[in-house]
């Protein structure tokens, strides 16, 4: 049972250098650590799990999607401590590589209609879950609860380590409590942009403050998130999101169009536009957070046979 946290070494760290300008990216790569379960995903759990198992809990249950990473980490890293899984799916396709390889792992899956998953933040259903697929833990999706952010303070402590004066740290958001916990483990003399991965998620900034505030950090970065590189929406893609992957494929930076590859194509047009200069201080190193979900790759046709 490997109940210790994901821990992040110098070799976690690669320095890309990018067409757009002599300005290197250090890549922190989280999809090298977290065993099975790769990336930011293993950080959030972390802790909830190790809450679980010290109350008692044998079985621990969440809501995704039929890519989910986060469904597909809890199977893997939920199993590692001998929990029980169950997966709550969003709509009937139960079917992808995704969900079967949580399954393979023990995940009890069901699916739920779009209409019921749209209450899955609602007390009342959650209690109704829990009575009806449990009795287990229930973690919010995405890990989304200031435990889950807590999580993420190491991957902020591991970015001071490496750049002691300050740096500007680019990562993909989803709910934002990976950034959450990032800025809470940094001071003033960072700061963090998050790349919103969904179209019109304007509700991130609060979910974020709502963990900070909770996780009541003495000093944070400074933050934002930045909507306009979301590619068309949620899982969506681009011409120039594909040429961005297949680019930093060729450079030995596996990603993927969901999160991480709109990461990357935001520094590269951030820097393009001149925008980092003009908002930024770009005498700080600039770190950019892969946050994992490569098992995501599999969903996409045109990046072929998976790296
Ligand atoms: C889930 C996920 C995110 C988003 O994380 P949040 O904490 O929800 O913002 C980013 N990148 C990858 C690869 C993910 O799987």
């Amino acid at each position: 049972m490997q109940a210790s946290p994901p821990s992040l070494t110098r070799d976690d760290w690669q320095v890309l250098a990018l067409p757009e300008q002599g300005c290197p990216v250090h890549v922190l790569r989280l999809d090298r650590s977290g065993g099975a379960a790769p990336g930011n995903k293993a950080f959030k759990l972390h802790p909830l799990l190790a809450a679980a198992v010290a109350g008692g809990a044998r079985c621990v249950m969440s809501f995704g999607g039929p890519w989910s990473n986060h469904l597909h980490a809890l199977a893997a890293a939920g199993g590692l401590r001998g929990l029980e899984t169950v997966g709550l799916v969003r709509g009937e396709n139960l079917a992808t590589p995704t969900l079967e390889e949580a399954a393979r792992q023990g995940m009890r899956l069901h699916a739920l209609a779009y209409s019921a998953y749209r209450r899955r933040n609602d007390d009342a259903f959650q209690r109704e879950m829990v009575s009806r697929y449990g009795p287990g833990v229930l973690i919010p999706e995405g890990g989304d609860c200031p435990a889950g952010a807590g999580g993420c303070l190491p991957i902020g402590e591991a970015i001071a380590r490496r750049f002691p004066s300050g740096a500007v740290v680019v990562l993909a958001t989803g709910t934002g409590t990976t950034l959450a916990g990032i800025t809470a483990g940094l001071d003033e003399r960072f700061r963090v942009i998050g790349i919103s991965a969904l179209k019109g998620a304007l509700d991130t900034a609060a979910r974020v403050q709502a963990n900070l505030d909770a996780l009541r950090a003495s000093r944070v970065a400074r933050w934002e998130i930045r909507h306009d590189y979301h590619c068309g929406g949620f899982a969506r893609c681009n011409d120039a999101l594909q040429a961005c992957i297949h680019w930093s494929d060729s450079m030995g930076l596996p990603l993927e169009p969901v999160y991480t590859g709109k990461a990357l194509l935001a520094v590269r047009q951030m820097l393009a536009a001149g925008q980092l200069d003009t908002t930024l201080d770009t005498t700080l190193p600039l770190v950019l957070v892969h946050t994992g979900g490569l098992q995501g790759r599999r969903g996409f046709a045109w990046l072929g046979p998976s790296a």
